[in-house]
Order: C-alpha cells, then sequence, then structure tokens
C-alpha cells in the first residue's frame, strides 16, 4: 500500500509542504507521534520510521476523508477544559463557552444548575469545575453521550448529577436556579448537516429534524415550573434565531428577555428570567 507520507521524511519537510489545514495536520502529527507542540520543533530533524510513517499516514488520511480532528484524536479542549469526545456527542465548540460565562455570572452560591441535552458534558462540567459549590445536574436522552459526559466529569474532577432523561421527564418535582441548554436547532433540511464536521456529528444533538425551534420550544414551555422565581434561562442558538427565541420567552412568563452576541458578533444566547 502506497503511504501518504513516506518513511524517512522529517518533521520540518513534513510542516513545511503540509498535506492539509497546518493547525489540523500539527494536531495529528503530535498525536501519532506522542509528543508535544515543542516536541514539533526540537525534533525538527526526526526522520519518521516505517511505522511513524505508516501511523501519520493513515491519521492524515482520515481528515482528508472528512473525519473531525476532535474525533480522531478522541479529545477537544473547552473552557480551557480537556474533553473526551467520540461520534456519540457533538464536538464542544468555542461559541459555546458565551453560555458558561454567562451561565456563571448569573449562579448564587449553592445555586442549582440544570444542563438540558449535556452530550459531552461540557456546559455542565465547566461549570462544576470552576464552582466546585454548585449543584450541577446535567441530563441526555443518549446513552452513550452520557457515558462520555460522566467520564468527562471525572476527567476533570467535576461534581455532576447526570440523569438520562428526555428533556423534563426525569425531573419530575425538582427546582433549580439556572437552566442552560444547546439543543439541537439546525432544521431539517439545512445544507450544514452535510457539511464539514457537521456529516460526522450524531444527527441527533444538530437537528430537530422539524423547524429548528422544536427542542428550544420545548424547553421554553417546560423550565418555567422547574425555575426558583428570578432563576434564568439561558439557550444557545442558531445565527438566524434570536428573535424567534425572543419571542418564544416574551410570549410567556419571561421577563429581561434579551440575547448576547459570541466572539464572530453573532447573537448566540438567548435568555429571560422567570418574574
Ligand atoms: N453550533 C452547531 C453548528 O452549527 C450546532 C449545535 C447545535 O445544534 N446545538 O455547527
Amino acid at each position: 500500500m502506497t503511504m501518504l507520507v513516506a518513511p524517512g521524511i522529517t518533521l520540518m519537510a513534513l510542516q513545511r509542504a503540509p498535506l492539509l489545514d497546518p493547525v489540523d495536520q500539527r494536531i495529528l502529527l503530535c498525536h501519532a507521534l506522542g509528543i508535544s507542540r515543542t516536541g514539533l520543533i526540537t525534533q525538527s530533524d526526526r526522520a519518521l520510521t516505517e511505522d511513524e510513517a505508516a501511523r501519520v499516514s493513515a491519521l492524515l488520511q482520515r481528515r482528508l476523508g472528512g473525519e473531525p480532528v476532535a474525533y480522531i484524536v478522541g479529545r477537544r479542549e473547552f473552557y480551557g477544559l480537556d474533553f473526551s469526545v467520540g461520534p456519540g456527542v457533538l464536538i464542544p465548540r468555542p461559541e459555546t463557552e458565551l453560555l458558561v460565562e454567562l451561565a456563571l455570572e448569573r449562579l448564587p452560591p449553592r445555586g442549582r444548575v440544570l444542563d438540558m441535552g449535556t452530550g459531552s458534558g461540557a456546559i455542565a462540567v465547566a461549570i462544576a469545575h470552576a464552582r466546585p459549590d454548585a449543584q450541577v445536574t446535567a441530563l441526555d436522552v443518549s446513552p452513550d453521550a452520557l457515558a462520555i459526559a460522566r467520564r468527562n466529569a471525572e476527567l476533570n474532577g467535576a461534581k455532576v448529577r447526570f440523569l438520562h432523561s428526555d428533556w423534563f421527564t426525569a425531573i419530575a418535582g425538582e427546582g433549580f436556579d439556572l437552566i442552560v441548554s444547546n439543543p439541537p436547532y439546525i432544521a431539517a433540511g439545512d445544507r450544514h448537516l452535510a457539511e464539514g464536521d457537521l456529516r460526522f456529528e450524531p444527527a441527533g444533538a444538530l437537528t430537530d429534524h422539524a423547524d429548528g425551534l422544536s427542542a428550544l420550544r420545548t424547553i421554553v414551555a417546560g423550565a418555567p415550573a422547574h425555575l426558583a422565581p428570578g432563576g434564568w434561562l439561558l439557550m444557545e442558538h442558531g445565527y438566524d434565531q434570536s428573535a424567534a427565541v425572543q419571542a418564544l420567552l416574551s410570549s410567556r412568563s419571561y421577563t429581561e428577555v434579551q440575547s448576547w452576541h459570541d466572539l464572530a458578533g453573532i447573537a448566540r444566547v438567548t435568555g429571560g428570567r422567570l418574574s
């Protein structure tokens, strides 16, 4: 079998003429060789053995086939923490850090937080890690996702209670000071679902198989029964959904309804407070 990368090639030569996005290639090289980013520089004269060339070739080949880097290496950084990820969960996105920041700003001492549709656990674990006094609950309908989320809480030493639940079903009668969610919000048939990393991510984490707002509607409708007076509901949503989500909140008993922009300047999180 011909290899993408020939044995004997040096790390310097490989990086001078990258076969794919240089950042992606660097991550994959480090992973295949078990070295750090610094190692890539200090060992730039290192020539790949037959075995190493085969390992590097295999990883680059997978990336060229479209597979997300995070799934190939099995991890992704989020909010300064390391998360284990696999095809059973959405890859944590930098814009979701905005939701964590807004939640931390609103969390009272020893506050009770609920993360709905936790996936990899990124949001719940980041909150619990930053605020060990908080009582964090995270739920998901996918047992595979919950297994990954549990591992991530352990990896990061975060205390989170995980529940297998289809939205509100497993939390009847429970109250929270803050509810957060990054639910599936891409509409059925949206072309983004057929592009890039999204092709490899679980459809159930990305799309509601409807107009993109059905999960958001369910959360907005159900949250008041579980929110303490003055408690906030904060939701991530798509680039063009802030007006629709504000309207959903305003049509119910929420006050201070507003949206916040991510680093790309997109209205990305919308929330309201129970009066
Ligand atoms: N932010 C993701 C994307 O557009 C979608 C995540 C979601 O549906 N919750 O790639």
